[in-house]
């Protein structure tokens, strides 16, 4: 016996329960199938429990993808305001945090009570806590078996998101099944993941927990943000943030004292020549920061001492301090993943597959990823809401 619906969505998450809601408030019949026992699993971590649901400076230069225009059109169709008209249409607080950022008030809860009271709404069936079987293709369209039964519809859509965080029970299923119906997949990497310091840097180990606000820079790409030590290298959104642009054997530059005007060393020589460079450098950063950076430029004794020239080195160093990390700590705790369902075999428009008939892939399981801060959401919300729109 199989259930027949207009669409069968695989995956729970962000961009499946929005797309399932987009469509059933279209009047389609629509099933979403989940392995984990509940929906929405990611949305309750995010954000440190707040969900940073979107963010208002949302532009699509902001994401990373093999096509860099791939995500304009689905990002101009449904916005940051498309989104806060649905969180104030369900009366949820919420507020800006930095950066164009923005969180519940309260809980990310309400963002997946919210969306369940939309599908709920439109009559989809969610169905979580069994594993897809199979999924096959005939001319009536694609027929799921999933624990002891079975679907079928003309409409399938992918959105089982990416690797990242696999004890959440996230997993590499969209792109085996993208592989099954012909479509390639841009070589999967974790991305807004802390990066590890090989055992020479174990001068900046030690700072485990001190945190400070830097612009960090990769080839062409830079962040101002904060960057956090931790016993295993760096992290912190400048960092995460970076890290998505970072491939092995790249040099990631950071500038301790970003906003320090040129020269200032030689000018706090002049106004203070009596005091030494650590205390100096302590003024302006966290102390065991200062005194480990003031180790490693091993200029000693009091400014004045110091010539201008061993002053302006010490400077440019401090704006452009070289770590060469040896890797990141990988999908475990990676943010999301780069890389994806390539975006070359995809409707820019609908997100359907262009030789597979019928076929939808949306969210993160995509060759787009969004930087640190509400575009990730932002992406899963636009994408759903493309597929929504076409199934
Ligand atoms: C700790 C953490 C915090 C985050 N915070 C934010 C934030 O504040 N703001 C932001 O924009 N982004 C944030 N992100 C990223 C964001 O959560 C993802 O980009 C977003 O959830 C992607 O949505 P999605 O629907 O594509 O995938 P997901 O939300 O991962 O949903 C995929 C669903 O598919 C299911 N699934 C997987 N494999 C199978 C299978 N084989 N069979 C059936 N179902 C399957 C999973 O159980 C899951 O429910 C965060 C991520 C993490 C890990």
């Amino acid at each position: 016996m199989s259930d027949t619906y207009d669409a069968i969505i695989l995956g729970a998450g962000a961009a499946g329960l929005f797309c399932a809601r987009v469509a059933a408030l279209r009047g389609r019949r629509v099933l979403v199938l989940d392995h984990a026992e509940k929906p929405g699993k990611k949305i309750l971590i995010s954000g440190g429990g707040r969900c940073n649901f979107t963010n208002i400076d949302t532009l699509p230069e902001r994401y990373l993808s093999n096509n860099k225009h791939f995500a304009k059109s689905a990002l101009s169709r449904f916005t940051p305001r498309d989104f806060l008209d649905l969180v104030e249409a369900h009366g949820i607080a919420w507020h800006e945090k930095t950066l164009g950022q923005l969180f519940c008030d309260g809980s990310a809860k309400q963002i997946v009570e919210m969306l369940l009271e939309e599908c709920a709404r439109g009559d989809v069936t969610v169905h979580c806590g069994d594993a897809v079987a199979s999924v096959e293709r005939s001319d009536e369209g694609y027929t799921v078996r999933y624990g002891a039964a079975q679907a079928q519809a003309p409409s399938l859509v992918i959105a089982t998101g990416g690797p990242s965080i696999p004890k959440m029970g996230a997993t590499g299923f969209a792109y085996d099944l993208a592989r099954q119906f012909g479509l390639k997949v841009v070589q999967p990497r974790p991305a807004l993941v802390p990066l590890t310091l090989p055992a020479d840097e174990a001068l900046f180990r030690e700072l485990s927990g001190v945190a400070t606000e830097v612009v960090v820079t990769c080839g062409k790409t830079a962040f101002r943000e904060a960057a956090l030590f931790t016993h295993r290298g760096l992290s912190g959104p400048a960092i995460l943030q970076i890290s998505s642009y970072w491939q092995r054997g790249d040099t990631v530059h950071i500038d301790f004292l970003p906003g320090q005007e040129s020269g200032w060393l030689k000018a706090a020589k002049r106004a203070r020549p009596r005091v030494a460079l650590r205390k100096v450098l302590g003024e302006a950063l966290p102390d065991r920061l200062a005194q480990a950076l003031a180790e490693r430029l091993a200029l000693t004794g009091e400014l004045g001492n110091l010539s201008d020239k061993a002053l302006d080195t010490a400077e440019a160093q401090l704006a452009r301090w070289p770590f060469v990390p040896d890797g990141s700590e990988g999908f475990a705790k990676a943010e999301v993943t780069a890389g994806g369902i390539d975006t070359a075999g995809l409707s820019s428009k609908t997100m359907e597959a262009r030789k597979v008939p019928g076929l939808y892939a949306i969210g993160e399981a995509v060759d787009v990823t969004g930087w640190l801060g509400g575009y990730n959401f932002q992406w899963a919300w636009a994408s759903g809401f493309a597929a929504g729109e076409a199934i």
